[in-house]
């Protein structure tokens, strides 16, 4: 027996390999990706990559790691969207901070587990730092909780949780609950509510104005109306930064609503979250503090690479109501001096120590860079808007209130939806750029978000270069038809 426990070992400590010259590869391809990523593609009209990991399947023997490096570098940074790149305008726009790659290099080599205070305090304290900050920004008094999640989405699901629960929505109540949000609200909600159980309750679409915001007096009457009708008004949902246009909904007018009607007030701040950090952008999330709950996205606003997000719940109790389990296999791990626990406040048990990630670029660099992004960002979303608008026939949309505006053509004659698909085809084959569309009332928009921390002046200047030029071709081709 001992032979063979001998023989395993022997075989086992292929585990524990020498890390000079692996470190070393790893980092030299790292730095040949950041090297090119200002002067590369942001996006690869090409075939989608990842066949070649379907000729290479997982085996016995190991490969050289130089050759595992060229087989990521083909089949997956050559295709689809390089998300690190300057010139990523889609959707909203991943970061990938170094510093931050450095925090989860060492979270993982460390292993830390941050789940659970007992089993490392010091981790636990950090992230409860990270969730504090946050909850300062928002202004939060004393008592509130918050966990760092793996995304937007899943912040959002923990929250919508913790509101049905707060309210003991019952099997036989969800039925007469209604739900008062906005068309432009995220539809990750919308799978959290199907998550949670709560599909059947009403969901009602509060008109918006012209900026694309909640109206509050449509609001306040879609809930009388409710009321009369013996349905329970039971949750408004605000976004703070829409992703599709960037709009801020009335927070504080919404929620003078909301809680009167005796409404949870949940708010998505995915997107636009962090601009609260610019004294400048204060005003547009006056009524923050109101909301029960808040969803941050630290992967969006503070340039982050993908990976984490954040809830805050303003009355701690109703987040651990919702969270906190014992298990006779845990009892060691629970203390009347202990700090809160990520366990205790969030489905996940072992997790990510995601908290090293987001700490150490905030204290390496300060929070004077990350500022001057934020305000950098939307001065530059200005910036296009009003170039765009120079180009003839350019229709766009309201002022952009953050760092999201959309624009389109209008074609001398034919089908402007058909237009501007093709132009945006021909975006995204030039690709220097990345750009994605959405649709508003039957019309086809092509978007402009700027939020990566790479994204600079002349970013923007190429891109309306490469918008003009594409457009010519359009015109000209459609010319050549008709
Ligand atoms: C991105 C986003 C989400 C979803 O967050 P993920 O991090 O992508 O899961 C939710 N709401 C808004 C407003 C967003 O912009």
């Amino acid at each position: 027996m001992i032979e063979r426990i001998k023989q395993l070992e022997e075989q086992a400590r292929a585990l524990e390999p020498a890390r000079e010259q692996i470190t070393k590869d790893t980092i030299t391809f790292a730095e040949s990706h950041l090297k090119d990523i200002y002067t590369t593609k942001t996006y690869f009209d090409e075939d989608p990559g990842g066949q070649g990991f379907l000729d290479s399947p997982i085996q016995d023997t190991g490969v050289e790691l130089e050759h595992l490096l060229q087989t990521v570098h083909r089949e997956i940074d050559q295709s689809g969207i390089n998300a690190g790149a300057h010139g990523h305008l889609g959707y909203i726009p991943g970061g990938g901070l170094y510093a931050s790659a450095l925090g989860d290099y060492l979270a993982a080599v460390t292993n830390n587990y941050a789940g659970v205070f007992f089993a490392s305090p010091g981790a636990v304290r950090l992230e409860n730092q990270l969730i504090s900050w946050m909850a300062d920004m928002v202004g939060y008094p004393d008592g509130y909780a918050g966990n760092l999640s793996s995304g937007g989405s899943i912040a959002n699901l923990t929250a919508i949780v913790t509101a049905r629960d707060a309210h003991d929505l019952r099997c036989e109540d969800i039925p007469k609950a209604v739900i008062y949000c906005t068309h432009q609200m995220h539809h990750c909600l919308l799978k959290a509510i199907r998550i949670a159980g709560l599909k059947e309750a009403h969901m009602r679409e509060i008109p918006q104005d012209g900026q694309h915001r909640m109206i509050p007096d449509a609001l306040q009457e879609q809930i009388n109306h409710d009321r009369a009708d013996g349905l329970k008004p039971w949750m408004v949902i605000a976004s703070a930064g829409t992703t599709d246009v960037g709009a801020v909904d009335p927070l504080k007018e919404v929620g003078k609503i909301a809680k009167t009607a005796g409404c949870w007030y949940h708010i998505d701040a995915a997107y636009g979250g962090f601009f609260m950090l610019l004294d400048e952008m204060k005003s547009l999330f006056e009524g923050a503090a109101m909301s029960d709950s808040i969803v941050l996205d630290p992967h969006k606003g503070l340039f982050l690479p993908f990976g984490t997000g954040a809830v805050l719940v303003k009355n701690k109790q109703h987040l651990l109501d919702s969270h906190f389990y014992m298990a006779n296999y845990l009892q060691d791990t629970h203390s009347a001096d202990a700090e809160l626990s990520p366990a205790d406040l969030s489905p996940e048990l072992t997790k990510h120590f995601r908290g090293l990630r987001m700490w150490l670029p905030l204290k390496l660099h300060g929070l004077a860079p990350f500022k001057a992004a934020l305000a950098e960002k939307i001065e530059l979303c200005r910036y296009f808007y009003h170039k765009i608008q120079e180009v003839p026939n350019m229709e766009v949309g309201p002022k952009p209130e953050l760092s999201v505006c959309y624009f389109r053509y209008l074609p001398e004659h034919g089908d402007p939806n058909d237009f501007n698909q093709k132009l945006l085809q021909l975006i995204h084959k030039d690709g220097r750029v990345f750009m994605s569309s959405t649709t508003l009332d039957d019309k086809f928009l092509i978007r402009v978000a700027v939020l990566s921390f790479r994204t600079h002046l002349a970013t923007i200047d190429l891109a309306l270069d490469i918008i003009k030029s594409n457009l010519e071709k359009v015109i000209q081709a459609d010319e050549v038809i008709s």
